[in-house]
């Protein structure tokens, strides 16, 4: 038989998920097939429940359903109820486990970032979506004493901040509203940027204006196409310290890879294949848009498109 691991979200069509995973598989020999899903909110417990079935090893659940993903799973591990948002469910029998790889692949990015300098202990998180969540778990572990976190919507961050109200009640985490001179004053206190949002997949588009960016600031966009954001672009000509989204990408996939199949993940093969998408691009996978039809949903990426630089993971 061979089995299966899908991708939902919404859309699917630019991961680079499939090509990594598929290639882990291959290199060790495992009979197994990644597959695309892109599933609107309202198809999402039926495809979780699909997910039930013998043939399927598990999934990793994408924007922007991370969230939504938590009640419709059987049990959660300790990492994806703290940060409140799953990105990969295993299976254990009929049972479906909710976890979060993005809470350790995030801290294998932070130690590379900030190599041998010390660790901050202030940081500014813009987003407050399920990756946004994992990043402010993993800094609430790692001993930061204030994170602020800046949402375009303001009761997203609240609600984000109000969910970590114990494991962050001997530090302080708040949500502030996205008003320049309320980030620039913020960045002026702080030696962390993380953008945590989906601004920067398009060329060009940015979540601060260069001139915001302390000199001395480290930056880690999550985004990791195009590989160099004009964050990171405007962050770099000011000698700052920067990471793009491949590292976190990379260490969650492997983590991923060994929860689904119990075998260590080929790392240097998932990462040449990272590589080799990098330099040619993706090879077009078949997009499964579900009973709904999602092809009708203006939102949602045509099945025929070849790759781009786009949001899921
Ligand atoms: P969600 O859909 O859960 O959250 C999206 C976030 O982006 C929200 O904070 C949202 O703000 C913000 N946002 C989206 N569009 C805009 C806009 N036009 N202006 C301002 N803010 C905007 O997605 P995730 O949290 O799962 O993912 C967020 C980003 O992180 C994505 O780019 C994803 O590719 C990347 N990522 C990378 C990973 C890696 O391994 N490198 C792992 C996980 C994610 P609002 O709430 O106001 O809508």
């Amino acid at each position: 038989m061979t089995h299966r691991v899908v991708l939902i979200g919404h859309p699917v069509a630019h991961s680079f998920s499939a090509a990594m995973q598929q290639a882990a598989f291959d290199a060790l020999e495992i009979d197994a097939r990644y597959e695309l899903w892109d599933r609107r909110a309202i198809d999402l417990p039926a495809a979780i429940a699909e997910l039930r079935g013998e043939d399927f090893l598990g999934a990793n659940i994408t924007i922007p359903h991370k969230e939504h993903v938590v009640p419709l799973v059987d049990r959660l591990t300790e990492e994806a109820q703290a940060t409140g948002a799953v990105n990969v469910i295993s299976r254990e029998g009929k049972k479906l486990i909710g976890h979060n790889t993005d809470v350790p692949g995030f801290k294998v990015a932070l130690d590379k970032l900030v190599g041998r300098q010390k660790m901050p202990r202030h940081a500014v998180v813009l987003g407050a979506g399920g990756a946004a969540r994992a990043v402010v778990c993993a800094l609430i572990t790692e001993g930061f004493q204030r994170i602020v976190v800046f949402n375009r919507h303001l009761h997203r961050g609240e609600a984000l901040v109000k969910h970590f109200n114990r494991s962050a009640a001997h530090m302080d985490l708040r949500a502030m509203p996205w008003h320049e001179s309320v980030l620039e004053a913020e960045l002026s206190k702080t030696k962390l940027l993380v953008n945590a949002t989906a601004l920067g997949l398009v060329a060009g588009e940015t979540p601060i204006p260069g001139e915001l960016l302390p000199p001395d600031l480290m930056v880690m966009d999550l985004i990791y196409n195009p590989p160099q954001t004009r964050l990171l672009q405007d962050a770099i000509s000011a000698r700052d310290t920067v990471l793009g989204g491949e590292l976190m990408l990379l260490q969650q996939g492997a983590r991923a890879f060994e929860l689904w199949t119990g075998k260590a993940a080929p790392i240097e093969a998932m990462q040449a294949e990272l590589e080799r998408v990098r330099e040619q691009g993706l090879r077009q996978v078949p997009i499964d848009m579900g009973p709904a039809g999602n092809a009708a949903d203006p939102a949602a990426t045509p099945a025929t498109e070849t790759a781009t630089p786009g949001a899921a993971k």
